[in-house]
This record gives structure tokens, sequence and C-alpha cells, in this order.
């Protein structure tokens, strides 16, 4: 069969599914069936954070649980480092489930203690154990430089995961062995979808919560909108190819001088005092203020992108390469690149636009939107681009973002000419995994009888 003909089928193939989506909305409008009757479902991994209100001993037990779930991992870490040196063969090496075991004779005996906390919180803090060492030897393997796991120290990232009886009351959540904690939220807690565990986290003496839930929702439609592309960067955050630019709020550029201050101050106080517990609080919150600004601004654009293009197209950004640059680290991590293409990944199954990651190896930046002329170099203080060939002038990153959605254009609707159309070609481009949770697609006939 030649190219055209294939043509011709898809365009007819398109032309009867809509037809059927006409006919099935019709159907539905006369309510002779239901609505999700012909849409496929897809299973997803959502979570829902909350801010929670504990009074004083559900504060208090909050702790006892991350301490629990602390002790654990330390425990479990320790242990696996002493048999890695002690034991031969096989014996050396252990599994979270060997080690469960262990921990519940030892319970009897030694971590009495351990049976006011729910049983979920160390054998999660093993679970976890297990992943560490896991990309650990992932690394090792693969030449990635993944650390050893380390000890985990009293007040920082204190969390643990609990599983089992989790409920949602109005403006509170029931946890198992804690029982009712109020949550901070004015209106009622939304969530759909089966509950698999809950995440306790405490961030600058806050405690939050994220929920974890398994929700079918039907397949998304495809979006309806031009095609874009994504440049990011350091002095705007991201620039489209339609020239809508994106502030980069710099949640940790403008912060710097207060948050010098600020760890001055915890490092002149003397050690273990109330008043370095006090300097400690405020360095943490500014801290954690930085990462609400960061992940609040990527959440938006992020967002903003999936809903509103049929294809979104970005670089295979090499983060770590750029993080080596010593003078550039600090900018460049204050964005949040990896962040950015984590989001985008998953929001684009979501909501059904396709994401495109061009190859590294692009030239996006050197070469000319208009004419496809390549410059051999071009470096980072030239802001504007002028090209050489056609005397083209544009910005810099506007430029790249044009030749991003050029390069993922089909032939027939490429305005660049030969050049990107080889370009094209050649490079390898990565459709990318746009579902990062690799969506089980069941139709809905079988899902009903489950
Ligand atoms: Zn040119």
């Amino acid at each position: 069969m030649s190219l055209n003909s294939y043509r011709k089928l898809g365009k007819s193939w398109t032309f009867i599914k809509q037809l059927c989506e006409v006919t099935c909305e019709f159907l539905y409008e006369l309510k002779f069936i239901n609505r999700h009757y012909f849409l496929t479902l897809m299973l997803i991994n959502r979570a829902y954070r909350y801010e929670l209100d504990p009074n004083n001993s559900q504060r208090s037990s909050l702790s006892q649980h991350a301490g629990v779930a602390r002790f654990t991992y330390n425990w479990g870490l320790e242990q696996r480092i002493a048999r890695y040196k002690n034991k031969q063969g096989d014996e050396r090496f252990t599994d979270t489930m060997k080690q469960n075991k262990l921990l519940n004779s030892l319970k009897k005996s030694q971590f009495s203690w351990m049976y006011e906390t729910s049983k979920c919180a160390p054998q999660e803090a093993l679970r976890n154990l297990h992943r560490a060492f896991k990309n650990f030897y992932r690394g090792l393997n693969s030449g990635k430089k993944i650390g050893f796991p380390r000890f985990k120290r009293r007040g920082v990232r204190d969390s643990f995961r609990l599983y089992g009886t989790i409920r949602f009351h109005e403006r509170a959540i029931q946890l198992p062995r804690i029982g009712k904690i109020r949550i901070k939220e004015k209106r009622k807690c939304y969530y759909s979808g089966r509950i698999l565990s809950v995440t306790v986290r405490r961030r600058a003496n806050r405690w939050f919560v994220s929920v974890t839930v398994e929700d079918e929702t039907p397949d998304p439609k495809p979006v309806r909108g031009v095609p874009v592309g994504v440049d990011l960067g350091v002095k705007t955050l991201a620039i489209l190819s339609d020239g809508t630019t994106f502030a980069n709020p710099r949640a940790m550029g403008r912060r710097l001088r207060k948050l010098r201050q600020l760890s001055k101050s915890l490092s002149r106080k003397q050690k273990g005092s109330k008043n370095r517990e006090r300097a400690k609080l405020r360095l943490t919150k500014m801290y954690l203020k930085v990462f609400n600004i960061r992940q609040d601004t990527l959440h938006k654009v992020t967002t903003y992108l999936a809903k509103s293009h049929s294809k979104v197209v970005i670089e295979d950004l090499c983060v770590s390469g750029m993080m080596r640059n010593r003078r550039l680290a600090r900018v460049i991590a204050d964005v949040g690149f990896y962040e950015f293409r984590r989001q985008i990944e998953y929001r684009c199954g979501w909501y059904g636009s396709e994401l495109v990651v061009v190859s590294r190896t692009f030239p996006s930046s050197r070469m000319c939107s208009q004419c496809g002329h390549r410059k051999k170099e071009l470096s980072l203080s030239e802001r504007e681009y002028k090209c050489e060939q056609c005397g083209f002038e544009i910005d810099r990153d506007l430029n790249a973002a044009l030749n991003l959605v050029a390069v993922s254009l089909p032939e027939t609707e490429n305005a660049c000419g030969e050049e990107v159309r080889l370009l094209a070609d050649s490079l390898n481009l990565q459709r990318a995994a746009s579902m990062k949770q690799e969506p089980n697609i069941i139709p809905d006939s079988m899902s009903r009888n489950v």
C-alpha cells in the first residue's frame, strides 16, 4: 500500500470514530445509554495533598510514628551493612521480608515500644530502604551516580506511610491507630477513586498528608489547539513558539540574602538551645516558601501547556550535565527543569495532548527558523539571533522554540524547507512515553464486570 492510501484510510477511520462519538452523544441525550458506554477508561494514580491540623496528643502521636519509621530505617541499614561485612556467600544479602520477620521477633523482647504505633510505619520504612538499595545497585550497573543509602536524622524530612482503613470525613481524615485528624481546608475534602496509602510528612513544623488513590477516568479526548514548541530558560522560565512567555519567579534567587542571613544566625546559636531550635524553624520555613513558589509556578505552566495545545514539543535537556557548571548550577536548580519535565509528562497523559521530546543533538538554538541555516557557534551571551544567510533577526529563545515546533510537524505542514525535513528524518524523535504511570487502558465493558 502506498503512503497516500494509508492517509486516506486514516482519514476515513477518524471520520468513523467521530461519527460513533456523535451517535453515542445523541443516544446519551435520549437516555438510551450510559455516559461511559463507548469510552475507554484508563487507570491512573493520583495524590491529594492536605495540611493537617492536629491537636497536641495527635501531634505527639505523629512524631512518634515518624520516629519509629526513622528508627527502623536506620536499624535496617545498620543490619544490612553488618551482614555484608560479616556473613559469607548468599547470607550476605537480605530483603524486606526477612528483615520484617526479624524485626517482629525483636519487637517482643527489645522494641516493645513499637507496639504503641501502627505496624505499617516500620514495614513501609523497610520497604523504602529496600528501594534505596535497589536504586543504588541500578546506578552501579548503569554508570549513574546514585549514592549509598544514608542514615536518617531526627527532624530532617520526617515522614511515614500508612495503609489500611483510611477514610475522609468532612474536613477531617481518619488514619489507622492515630484516629480522626482535622484538615486545614475551608471546603469539603474532595477525592475520587480507591485509596491506596497515605504518606504523612513534617515540613517546618507543619504536618501534611498526601493520599494516593487509584482512579478510573475516561480516556481523554485529544486536545484541540495548535502544536507548540517550548524553550526552557533561566531569564524567562519558558518561551513558547507563539510568543507567549512565562516569567521565572526566581523563588530562591530573590531570597538569597534572607536565607544567608538566617543560616548565619542559626550557626551562631548554641547547640541544643531553644534559640537554635527557633532559628532552625525560621530557616526551614523560608525554604518551604521557596519550594511552594517554585511548585506553584510549574504546576500552572504545565497545566496550561497540556490543556490548550494538541502537541507540546520540548527539548531533552541534560539537567545533570548543566548542573555540573558551577556558575549556573544554582540558577538552574532554582527553575526546576527536572520537575517541569516530570509534570509535563504526566499532565499530557491526563489531558490528552501529545508530548514530543526532541533529541539533545538537535541544534535548536543554532539553527535559523526562517531558512534553516546552521551557525557553527553561538555563545550564551548572544541574546539576539542574527542569521548570516538571510539576515533574519529574532530573539534567541523564540528562535529555538520555533525550531522545536517545526521539527515535530509532518512534512506537508513544514514551512522551513528541505533542511528541517531532512533533519527530522535523521534525528530520532522520541515519541515520549507521555503517560508516566503507564495507565492500563481497559475497555469499559470489562471494568464494569469487575
Ligand atoms: Zn536564515
